[in-house]
């Protein structure tokens, strides 16, 4: 059985091993049980029943809520030669019967669906008739109101197990916390089901962090200068900096669409299909943007402003890399995000958790710490590399200080010397000796301390008090945002702890830095032929434009840059590239291998 599902997968997908616990998921699909298999974004998990649906007889019936992504996954299978269908409201009434006597036929194998139309009774009757495989719940954390993205129309789902009695349901998430993982098991009613749970850390992703300078714009700037030619998308925390953005990086000559809830659909249609057909390689977008969005050689994501939660970084910078190839998440924050978000929670009313979870990322984006260990320890795993090669800390850019102990006695004894009555700006400006009108006023020029740190910028010892918060040493409270000591910062007067702080880096440091990052992304593209690779994209884009499908559907990122890499000459080698199954030797083999040679004899006349 098992060389079986290798070989469907090699036939159609052209993919020659199983990522982590797919062979699992599918085997336990292919034995009967009900499953639940929870993996990262981009993990793989349409494969793990995709394949079954093959060799399983029958309908495998899928479940999703994405009505936008039903059209591009069905595409995408049509073009490796399985019979799939869509059904949601976007069919015309044409389409729909069509779909309905070919489902009736028995024909389909994978049939994607919305939970309204699986549930309404002329469908279930259609159901009814022919045999169902399965059932496949895709982000079954819809299903739970303790998860991020509750769709009350997946409550209905419940009753699956109810009207097709035998029949196995597997579900599927890539983000499932305890108790949303009880709700999925519970509300599907799945019987001794199989459960498997695979890693969260995306390895091939690369997290840096670092404060947003002003608005950030400058930074915004470099960090696209890495990225030329590349696609990502700029999260903004408010529509208004989509807005600025956008028209900054339009001004300077750097392609991009806003996209934010705001604008009017039609605009807000065309300009999400733009970035998903590779019309426009950047988009900068409120977090509205995101789901369903199935792009996958996403290569950076930039945040220009904290997140609210650990949960939707991961989210957002999940949307990067999907196709395995390295990809990079930037962070850019400020206490001033943090601030915002209290005050929309407030507004909000949001209860306690929202405000934890907020203080848990602003801590993420301060800790100097390992940021894969981090996010894997964030989701109660076990990160157990010592070095991941693939975050600031890991590759040494941040400028940890030796003395953090020091520093941080000395904000503690400020903070503590003012009978903690005061905020981080007073603390900040007593410290390094920056006599205020309020210093005087409270005649704080005259304490011991004042001025215990002017050796350092008073910007320097704001991010070291922000550190300091984040790692719950100091506490901020009230209107006036006061300063307080925790009892863990307690024990850093005693000597008991010693806290790693981090330091603005300097001018220079920081440009010996950004060239660093470029070589390093250079030596991604370093074994292939660029020109090749460009000109290979063009051709994909217009082989997709023929079809009307996103180009990464006619194939991904990964195998235009093997083909860059081996340059195959014939179909033998042709069918060992990544992503080259059977049906796209058919459609497309001659074209790809015509192309490599076109460009072969181009370039050696050039030589010659
Ligand atoms: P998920 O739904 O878990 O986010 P997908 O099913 O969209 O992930 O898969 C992510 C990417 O990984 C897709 O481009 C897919 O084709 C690719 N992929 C899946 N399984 C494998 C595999 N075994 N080997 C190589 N690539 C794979
Ligand atoms: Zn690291």
């Amino acid at each position: 059985m098992k060389n079986k599902i290798l070989q469907v997968l090699t036939k159609y997908w052209g993919y020659d091993s199983f990522r982590e616990f797919q062979e699992e998921a599918i085997m336990s699909i292919m034995e009967s049980n009900d499953t639940l298999t929870i993996l990262p974004t981009g993990g793989g998990k349409s494969v793990c029943f995709q394949v079954p649906a093959m060799l399983l007889e029958g309908t495998s019936v899928v479940i999703s809520p994405l009505v936008s992504l039903m059209k591009d996954q069905v595409d995408f299978l049509k073009d490796i030669g399985i019979e799939a269908e869509f059904f949601n409201s976007t069919l015309t009434v044409v389409q729909a019967r069509e779909v309905s006597a070919k489902i009736s036929s028995g024909s389909v194998k994978l049939l994607y669906i919305s939970p309204e139309r699986l549930m309404a009774d002329w469908m279930l009757a259609i159901l009814k008739q022919i045999r169902v495989s399965n059932f496949v719940i895709d982000e079954a954390h819809c299903i739970s109101q303790w998860g991020h993205d509750f769709r009350a129309e997946y409550r209905q789902l419940s009753t699956i197990k109810k009207v097709f009695p035998g029949v196995k349901v597997h579900a599927f998430t890539a983000t499932a916390t305890e108790e949303v993982k009880k709700d999925i098991l519970s509300q599907l009613k799945l019987e001794k089901p199989h459960i498997y749970i695979g890693k969260v850390d995306r390895p091939n992703l690369t997290f840096r962090m670092s404060e947003r300078e002003g608005n950030g714009h400058k930074q915004i700037i470099e960090t696209l200068k890495l990225h030329e030619k590349e696609a990502g998308i700029i999260y903004c925390l408010k529509r208004a900096d989509v807005e600025s953005i956008s028209d900054f990086l339009n001004s300077k000559g750097y392609e991009n669409r806003p996209y934010h809830a705001g604008l009017p659909d039609a605009e807000r249609k065309k300009n999400q299909e733009a970035f998903l057909s590779e019309k426009v390689s950047i988009i900068v977008a409120t977090i509205a943007f995101g789901m369903g969005i199935d792009r996958s050689n996403i290569r950076f994501v930039i945040h220009a402003a904290m997140p609210k939660s650990v949960e939707h970084y991961q989210q957002e910078t999940g949307r990067a890399g999907r196709d395995g190839l390295p990809s990079y998440c930037y962070l850019l924050f400020s206490g001033a995000d943090y601030r915002t978000w209290e005050y929309i929670f407030q507004k909000s009313f949001s209860g306690q958790s929202a405000h934890k979870k907020l203080g848990e990322m602003y801590n993420f984006s301060n800790v100097p710490v390992c940021r894969h260990r981090y996010l894997s320890e964030y989701f109660a795993q076990n990160y157990p590399k010592p070095n991941c090669n693939a975050c600031d800390f890991c590759l040494d850019e941040v400028g940890t200080l030796a003395d953090s102990g020091k520093f941080a006695k000395s904000i503690v004894e400020g903070v503590f010397g003012v009978e903690e009555r005061f905020g981080a700006e007073h603390i900040a400006n007593l410290l390094v000796g920056n006599i205020t009108e309020g210093i005087e006023k409270w005649g704080h020029n005259t304490l011991p301390f004042c001025g215990s740190l002017k050796s350092e910028s008073k910007k320097a010892v704001r991010s070291m008090i922000d550190q300091l918060i984040a790692q719950r040493y100091l506490r901020r409270t009230g209107d006036y945002f006061t300063l307080s000591v925790t009892d863990e910062g307690l024990k850093i007067l005693s000597g008991e702890v010693n806290p790693k702080l981090t330091r603005v880096l300097e001018k220079e440091k920081k440009a010996e830095i950004k060239k660093k990052q470029k070589l390093a992304l250079e030596s991604d593209y370093a074994n292939m032929e660029v020109g090749l690779f460009e000109s290979l994209k063009s051709l994909r884009r217009v082989l997709a434009d023929k079809k009307h499908m996103p180009a990464y559907i006619v194939c991904s990122d990964r195998t235009l840059k093997e083909l860059a890499e081996r340059k195959p000459k014939t179909e033998v080698e042709l069918r060992t590239i990544f992503g080259i199954g059977e049906a796209k030797i058919r459609d497309y083999g001659d074209i790809f291998l015509s192309a490599i040679k076109a460009y072969e004899e181009k370039t050696t006349n050039l030589v010659i």
